[in-house]
């Protein structure tokens, strides 16, 4: 049966952080919805300028469009055995949809970490944050800066500091979590997924706590 693990958490909690980090040790794709509309925005696709206005106001991409491209992607080779999704599901809607596709790949969503991180931090997380143009991968000017300042460790690719991580729209990111996203919260305890871990330790210890919650649940 393959794997499904949900990461749930405020925008800057950690999210990509961990997936990053966890997505070899569980042997599962890291599907980020962001990372897919971000993709699809730099080659102008219709979905891509279809998402644009949303992403730039902060606001949610609608559920039929997302949906619809979460399905095309868990369809794919590569998720096979499971995926370890961050970004999706972030409403109600998109979680009911993605159990229903799920139980046509033969599998169910088995864990649902929830990074959970003050309010007050998040802020900051997101205006110090600096993503690699070719891989997404994250970096923090404090917390967790690259070895060259503008650099991606990892595949040597420039850094750039996302347009919607500006002040104005990471407050408005922020309140759509609480209204839209939220509620998954206990929607995934209702159904015993829900692993809550506490994301405002630094990294490595979020990710030891992470990796001891899911030893016990897939
Ligand atoms: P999300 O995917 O949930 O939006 P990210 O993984 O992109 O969050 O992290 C947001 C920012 O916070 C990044 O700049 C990242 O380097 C930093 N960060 C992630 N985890 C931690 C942590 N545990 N402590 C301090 N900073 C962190
Ligand atoms: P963060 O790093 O803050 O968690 P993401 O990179 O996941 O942000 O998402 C960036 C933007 O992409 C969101 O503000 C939203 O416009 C759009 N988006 C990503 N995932 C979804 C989703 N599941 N549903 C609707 N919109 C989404």
């Amino acid at each position: 049966m393959p794997t499904y693990i949900v990461l749930l958490g405020p925008p800057g909690a950690g999210k990509g952080t961990q997936a990053q980090i966890v997505s070899k040790t569980l042997g599962l794709p890291h599907i980020s919805s962001g990372d897919i509309f971000r993709e699809n925005l730099k080659n102008q696709t219709s979905l891509g300028v279809q998402a644009k206005g949303y992403m730039d106001r902060g606001e949610l991409v609608p559920d039929d469009l997302t949906i619809s491209m979460i399905r095309d992607r868990l369809s794919r080779p590569d998720c096979a055995s499971g995926a370890l999704l961050d970004g999706f599901p972030r409403t109600v809607e998109q979680a009911k949809a993605l159990a229903g596709m799920l139980e046509g790949f033969h599998g169910a969503v088995n864990a649902v970490p929830y990074i959970k991180v003050a309010e007050q931090v998040l802020i900051e997380r997101l205006t110090g944050r600096w993503t690699c143009r070719a891989q997404g991968h994250v970096f923090h000017e404090m917390h967790n800066p690259p070895k060259l300042a503008g650099v991606c460790d990892h595949d040597g690719s420039e850094l750039y500091q996302r347009e919607d991580d500006k002040a104005e729209t990471v407050i408005n990111r922020i309140t759509v979590y609480f209204a839209q996203t939220a509620p998954l919260i206990e929607f995934y305890q209702r159904g015993g997924q829900l692993l809550e871990i506490d994301g405002t330790q630094p990294i490595d210890r979020v990710t030891a706590d992470l990796l001891a919650a899911l030893a016990k649940k897939v």
